[in-house]
């Protein structure tokens, strides 16, 4: 119940955001939703007004129906090595409708990146304007200072995988050109929609640990309403699927606050995920950002 109701308002809310004023609502969704408040355990179930088990309905590019992003997508991976399974997920995604929904024209959606056999997965939020082109996840300003981190970290881009809790851009209303200029967080169903590909990528991938960037997909992975704060829980580990799960900050509030002391921060917790994967940390590395 509290997942439909989180799914309608999240709904409402993204609607708003894109700039819808009104919403009609028909005499027989009000109906059901009315019945649903109404707790009558004997009474025959009414038919639900958006059906949470029937499987996902393609929906429409134009006009996705309010209050209809699909229940979670169950995904089985086939077996087979770590190629063939991450390729299967790869097309279950761009083949997912919703996802498919969910794009501008010729806009792609964004499946993680790297190596199948990386010990460390960050986990970022959602593709931005750069990602959405590429089909990449950050690949834009805040995946180049990623880089930088994790070339400090003396790794490659190559040697870690990155994917991101979203699939696809969150919208916001275009301009009159049809260019989306902003980004805004992922609501909570959209989130829960994703998640079942991350947990697959991290189920192929098999990392030591997580690195969650940003508050965003801190929430995504600790749950929604465990933190209030970033700071409540960044720099300490947690656990995710039985995973060891480090909260740091996303990339681009560096590219906000571009100073040491920021800087530091952040690289404190990379030293912690480092110890964990058993890096080597040369002296120079435990000194990074250290002063003004
Ligand atoms: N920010 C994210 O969280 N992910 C991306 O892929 C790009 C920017």
């Amino acid at each position: 119940m509290r997942l439909a109701l989180t799914a309608i308002t999240d709904e409402l809310r993204r609607l708003k955001a894109s700039g819808v004023v009104s919403i009609s609502v028909s005499e027989e969704g009000l109906a059901a939703l009315r019945n649903s408040f109404e707790k009558r355990p004997s009474a025959p179930p009414a038919r639900p007004a958006h059906p949470k088990t029937q499987p996902p309905v393609e929906a429409s590019a134009e006009a996705p129906a309010p209050a209809a992003i699909p229940p979670p997508p169950s995904v089985v991976l086939p077996k087979g090595d770590k190629k063939t399974q991450w390729e299967a997920l790869r097309q279950a995604v761009l083949e997912d409708p919703f996802c498919k929904s969910r794009l501008r024209p010729g806009k792609k959606v964004v499946l993680g990146v790297g190596s199948l056999d990386a010990s460390i997965m960050f986990v970022g939020e959602a593709p931005g304007a750069e990602e959405e082109i590429q089909g990449e996840p950050f690949v834009g300003p805040a995946g180049q200072l990623l880089n930088k981190m994790i070339s400090g970290m003396a790794l490659s881009r190559a040697e870690v995988y990155i994917a991101n809790i979203m699939n696809w851009r969150p919208d916001l209303p275009a301009g009159a050109d049809g260019v989306q200029t902003g980004n805004r967080p992922p609501t909570e169903s959209e989130m829960a929609h994703c998640l079942p590909y991350l947990r697959a990528q991290i189920e192929i991938v098999n990392p030591k640990l997580l690195v969650a960037l940003g508050a965003t997909a801190a929430k995504a992975l600790l749950g929604h309403g465990t933190f209030g704060a970033l700071g409540e829980v960044r720099g300490r580990w947690h656990e995710f699927g039985g995973r060891p799960l480090m909260v740091t900050y996303h990339p681009s509030y560096i590219l906000r606050n571009p100073i040491n002391r920021t800087k530091r921060l952040i690289w404190e917790d990379l030293l912690k995920v480092m110890e964990r994967a058993n890096l080597t940390i040369t002296e120079k590395q435990r000194g990074f950002f250290i002063g003004t």
